[in-house]
């Protein structure tokens, strides 16, 4: 059996994973779910915390906070737990943005696509014609050289 060996990105320990999932050897992981554990039991203490709050009072990293409210273990107490958008400041339990920021920047980011696509478009295309033209007229040149040449060679073995 070949076991593949990771560093633990916690600790730096070198150990093998039960599953190609896990990130942290068994002793992070066991702290990380007491430190989760201990983050949620807090939560249900003080429902009315802040992000900001709960990361001073519990010491626990925001990415770890941030992902345990997308993956709703707050809303498992009772507490719908949010963090602001990076935007507007507007609570959100998923992604970086809004769902009105998100929409706005993909409505942004799809007329700066389709503008450029649109400029591709208007310089390629008649100059992309052109070289289909030379390339077909050049090739149907060939041919009938090559046809000829053939055929005057077929005509000289007989
Ligand atoms: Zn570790
Ligand atoms: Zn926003």
């Amino acid at each position: 059996m070949v076991a593949k060996m990771k560093n633990c990105p916690s600790c730096g320990r070198i150990f093998v994973p039960m599953n190609a999932t896990q990130r942290l050897c068994p002793d992070c992981m066991e702290k990380l779910r007491e430190k989760e554990h201990e983050v949620v039991e807090y939560v249900r203490d003080h429902p009315k915390i802040k992000v900001n709050e709960l990361i001073e009072a519990t010491g626990a990293p925001e990415s770890m906070i941030k992902r345990m409210i997308r993956e709703g273990r707050f809303i498992q107490v009772g507490v719908r737990m949010t963090y602001p958008c990076e935007k507007c400041g507007a609570p959100i339990t998923q992604g970086k943005l809004c769902i009105k920021c998100a929409e706005a920047l993909k409505n942004e980011l799809q007329s700066a696509a389709a503008k450029i696509v649109a400029d591709r478009d208007a310089k390629r295309v008649p100059a992309k014609r052109d070289s289909q033209e030379h390339a077909s007229a050049f090739r149907s040149e060939r041919d009938r050289q090559g046809g000829s040449a053939v055929s005057k060679r077929y005509r000289g073995l007989h």
